[in-house]
């Protein structure tokens, strides 16, 4: 057995590692990216009991369930932008499931969101971040730590006004350092999409999922916990469900940091 694995576990057990959940809770409840009416929504998650201990199944408690492919915590492959349908093995059973796992490089941001909720982040910060910290490794996940995910009043959530969402996300110049200057795996967000809520308007339309998916880069939304990691030094297994010809799923994010 390889000696790595071995102390991976023991440090485990001793606690020395600690794993972190960054998944929100999926239930019906969970909130849904509000799309203007001319385009398609999203069912919510839905769950529907097939037997619990009774007539329909009488040792044994199982359900189904609904959902859209991007609710709650959840992947966005390539293939779920435009930029991205003719790349290869760009939907979630082709990603090779060594893309899934990568260091955590952590931005915080937290204040700055707190004064304004339509924050972007630009390669300026990502310069500073790592003026700080180092330079993000090629194969990184780079997390947006926004405290946006404690705001557990769905309204508040979404924070939708008249002119659509106000929510944080990446500037368009950031998403292409990122993908282009970085080569990292993906970028991970606390809020419900990967886009800042008023990205519709921006050129392209949702730049960031433009930018990124076009360049074959994946997406983490809905991701909670991030003031539980270090600005470096943890390590995100992301695995979406091998879903045939998916373009992302829900999933369970977890972190193992020291
Ligand atoms: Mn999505």
């Amino acid at each position: 057995m390889s000696e790595t694995l071995l102390r991976l576990v023991e440090e485990l057990n001793a606690g020395r590692l600690r794993v972190v959940d960054l998944t929100l809770p999926l239930s019906h409840a969970t909130p849904l990216i509000p799309l203007p009416p001319q385009w398609n929504n999203s069912p919510p998650f839905t769950l529907r009991e097939l037997s619990r201990y009774d007539a329909r199944g009488p040792a044994w408690y199982w359900n189904a369930f609904e959902t859209g492919e991007h609710t709650g915590t959840h992947f966005d492959a390539p293939v779920h932008w435009v930029s991205g349908k003719d790349l290869p093995d760009s939907t979630v059973d082709r990603i090779p499931p060594r893309k899934f796992i990568g260091p955590a490089c952590v931005i915080d941001v937290t204040k700055e969101v707190a004064a304004n909720p339509d924050f972007l982040l630009t390669s300026a910060h990502i310069l500073q971040w790592e003026s700080a910290h180092g330079k993000v490794p090629p194969g990184a996940w780079v997390l947006l730590r926004t405290g946006w995910s404690k705001r557990t009043d769905p309204a508040q959530y979404i924070n939708l006004k008249d002119d659509g969402p106000h929510t944080p996300g990446w500037a368009k110049e950031c998403s292409q350092f990122l993908a282009g200057e970085r080569d990292v795996l993906g970028v991970g967000v606390e809020t419900v999409g990967t886009d800042a809520g008023q990205a519709a308007k921006f050129d392209p339309p949702f730049s960031n999922h433009f930018v990124m998916h076009g360049s074959g880069k994946f997406g983490l939304a809905s991701l909670c916990n991030l003031d539980q990691l270090p600005p470096t030094g943890a390590v995100v297994i992301a695995a979406p469900l091998k879903i045939v010809g998916g373009s992302g799923s829900p999933l369970r994010v977890i972190a193992i940091t020291p």
